[in-house]
């Protein structure tokens, strides 16, 4: 690893005039990915600027218009929160879903939701491609059953963070600070396809972080159902968070997501559409195949099509209360 320096600023507006000055700064959360990603020769920032030095960035509190969560906390924290799991369910499975117990007590909100990719190439040292600054992807002729079937191109990347499709799903709003104050956004804009940005998949200004997540309970019913290779602790090969109002079996307001099948939290409305007309007991087969309409396997990964369809009817399922 590189030698780098290590920073511990004592506010949020030292946070981020570190990161905008000092040259090559990462922050960095719980250091999972970050301190991976350094060890294996991919990043090799020159300073790294701790937020967990900064106090109440890990608060989790309900307000008057949901819940705000501290980009520092973690996410043991939230998987175990009692107030999450009443209001926002799929938040707190998400959550618990994410990794190994050791992930999540040392994993931080932020550093989830701003994690990088897990495509191999990108990974491996040994390889160039076109989001470590080359050209091309050795992908689209290479490995490629976990990449993407939706969304991909010029990269295939999958989006790897199981808290970004749930959020999306809740509408949740992302809170950055930066040198110059505030802003807030809906997180589905924080992120965008590699046929927009190819070096990185989500929009940071110099010098911002992500401060908070705003979550809103207009949704009180919500689920994420997740399918991996190995059942201990992997990244999704197909996830599914959904939030929805639901009245007589009936939804009034819904919203799917899916997760590790795109390079972005991938919204399906196609499958909202026949949730909003449907008995919510007899929609899971149609909007399973709604969900999946569309989809573009690379060579590998067409098994992702009856994936997507499985993990978005038992999502579905489980919102019904079956
Ligand atoms: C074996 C293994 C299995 C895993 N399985 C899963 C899984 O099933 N599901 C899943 O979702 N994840 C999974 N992960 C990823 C893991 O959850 C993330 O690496 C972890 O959550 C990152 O959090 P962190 O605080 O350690 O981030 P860090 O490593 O500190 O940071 C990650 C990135 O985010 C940036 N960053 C950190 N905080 C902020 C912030 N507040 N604002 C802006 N940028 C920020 C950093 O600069 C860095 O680029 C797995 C990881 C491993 C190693």
């Amino acid at each position: 690893m590189k030698p780098f320096a290590w920073w511990d600023p004592a506010t949020g507006d030292d946070a981020a005039r570190m990161l905008k000055d000092k040259p090559g700064a990462q922050a960095i959360g719980g250091g999972v990915d970050l301190l991976g990603e350094m060890k294996e020769g991919i990043r090799a920032p020159a300073h790294l600027v701790n937020l967990r030095s900064v106090p109440g960035l890990d608060r989790v509190e309900k307000t008057a218009r949901g819940w705000r969560i501290g980009a520092t906390a973690i996410l043991a924290d939230l998987a175990a929160h009692a107030g999450l799991a009443r209001d926002l369910p799929g938040l707190a499975e998400a959550a618990a879903s994410v990794a190994t117990p050791q992930i999540r007590n040392q994993g931080t909100v932020g550093g989830n939701l701003a994690q990088r990719p897990r495509c191999w190439y990108y990974r491996s040292a040994e390889f160039g491609c076109a989001k470590k600054g080359g050209t091309g992807c050795p992908a689209e002729d290479g490995e490629n059953r976990a990449l993407a079937i939706f969304g991909g191109g010029p990269c295939h990347i999958v989006h790897p963070s199981d808290l970004a499709p749930i959020l999306v799903a809740l509408d949740a709003r992302l809170f950055l600070r930066g040198p110059d104050g505030g802003r807030d956004l809906p997180i589905a804009d924080f992120y965008e396809l590699p046929s927009k940005n190819i070096l990185c998949e989500f929009t940071l200004r110099p010098g911002e972080f992500i401060e908070a997540v705003e979550v809103p309970t207009a949704l009180p019913r919500s689920v994420w159902v997740k399918l991996r290779e190995r059942d201990s602790f992997d990244f999704a090969l197909a996830g599914c968070a959904i939030a929805a109002e639901v009245v007589e079996n009936r939804c009034r307001n819904v919203r799917v997501v899916l997760g590790g099948v795109a390079p972005v939290p991938w919204r399906v409305e196609g499958a909202e559409a026949v949730l909003l007309k449907s008995a919510l007991t007899d929609a899971a087969g149609t909007a399973a195949k709604a969900a999946a309409a569309g989809a573009k396997p690379m060579s590998q990964n067409a098994h992702k099509v009856p994936l997507i369809e499985a993990v978005v009817a038992r999502a579905i399922r489980r919102l019904a209360g079956e």
